[in-house]
């Protein structure tokens, strides 16, 4: 009997998907999807990942879990963040096994905090798998060391390139004088807005410092563009680059594009700066 004396209550799981590979999901978070009864899942995670964590189920799962996709997809408002809140909440409390599954870590840029407050008001435990972030996936498509002494990285930055509802805009100020003594930056939902931001962060850094665009990385779709913080605009307006992307702004970047051959565009005689994992850029 589930009643109020004899309901086991599940700690919620957030979950991190990773980037979009499944081979990049953490053995932990394969595990406790599959224990999963309810799993309410972000529009970032890719279908592939989903489709493997459900492939095959534990031997012993009551069933399989019911889905529920809380994200935002095509430009339309997305679930509000309350409304996700009390739906864990609410699950967690009927004893269901409830996970959130986000894309690449749920504490980069996730929310994770707010869940994690809602749930534990509740009284309910949480417990965090990491999953891969999407901007060291990037990092690690494109080649790019994110900390490469060679190129003088003291350290890495990741920011978010728009500000959300009620958020302060970041201080690109302050940010572009961080990138300026050596630090790599890792802008996350940085596309849609990037002629802003090139016109703040260019007040402290060269147009010719090299930037790695990395769009839907680690997918099968994934696109690496190498261009520099002046032709940043015009590689990804040009190019028809969207979110899902992440730009590593530094001079590790130029490293990389070296290593694997990759090139500006706009130099005479190099005349492919984009390419697929599968295609121009061989790791
Ligand atoms: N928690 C996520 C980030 C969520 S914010 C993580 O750790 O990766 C959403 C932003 O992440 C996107 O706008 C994009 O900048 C970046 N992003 C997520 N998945 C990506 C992918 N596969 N390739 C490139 N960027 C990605």
């Amino acid at each position: 009997m589930n009643d109020a004396r004899t309901l086991r209550l599940h700690p919620v799981h957030l979950v991190g998907a990773g980037p979009g590979d499944p081979e990049l999901l953490t053995l932990k978070a394969l595990r406790v999807l599959r224990q999963a009864s309810v799993i309410l899942v972000d529009d970032l995670v890719g279908e592939a990942v989903l489709e493997t964590a459900l492939a095959s189920p534990l031997v012993d799962a009551p069933a399989p879990p019911r889905i529920v996709r809380v994200g935002k997809r095509g430009g339309c408002a997305s679930t509000p963040q309350e409304f996700i809140e009390k739906l864990m909440v609410r699950e967690a409390l009927a004893g269901e096994r409830v996970v959130r599954l986000k894309g690449g870590d749920p504490l980069v840029f996730g929310r994770a905090g707010e869940e994690i407050a809602a749930l534990r008001a509740a009284g309910l435990e949480v417990e965090i798998v990491n999953g891969i972030t999407a901007g060291l996936a990037a990092a690690g498509s494109a080649g790019i060391g994110w900390t490469d002494r060679r190129a003088g990285a003291q350290g890495v930055l990741l920011v978010t390139g728009h500000a959300g509802h009620g958020c302060e805009e970041p201080d690109w100020d302050a940010i572009a004088r961080v990138a300026a003594g050596g630090v790599t930056l890792v802008v996350y939902m940085g596309v849609s807005r990037v002629e802003d931001i090139v016109g703040r962060l260019r007040v402290a850094l060269p147009a010719d410092l090299p930037v790695a665009i990395v769009q839907r990385a680690s997918g099968v779709d994934e696109v690496i563009a190498c261009t520099t913080l002046g032709g940043l605009v015009s590689t990804i307006r040009g190019e028809g680059i969207g979110s899902p992307a992440i730009l590593v702004i530094g001079r590790v970047a130029g490293m990389a594009m070296a290593a694997h051959g990759l090139h500006d565009r706009r130099e005479p005689g190099h005349p492919m700066n984009v390419g697929t994992t599968r295609g121009v850029l061989t790791l």
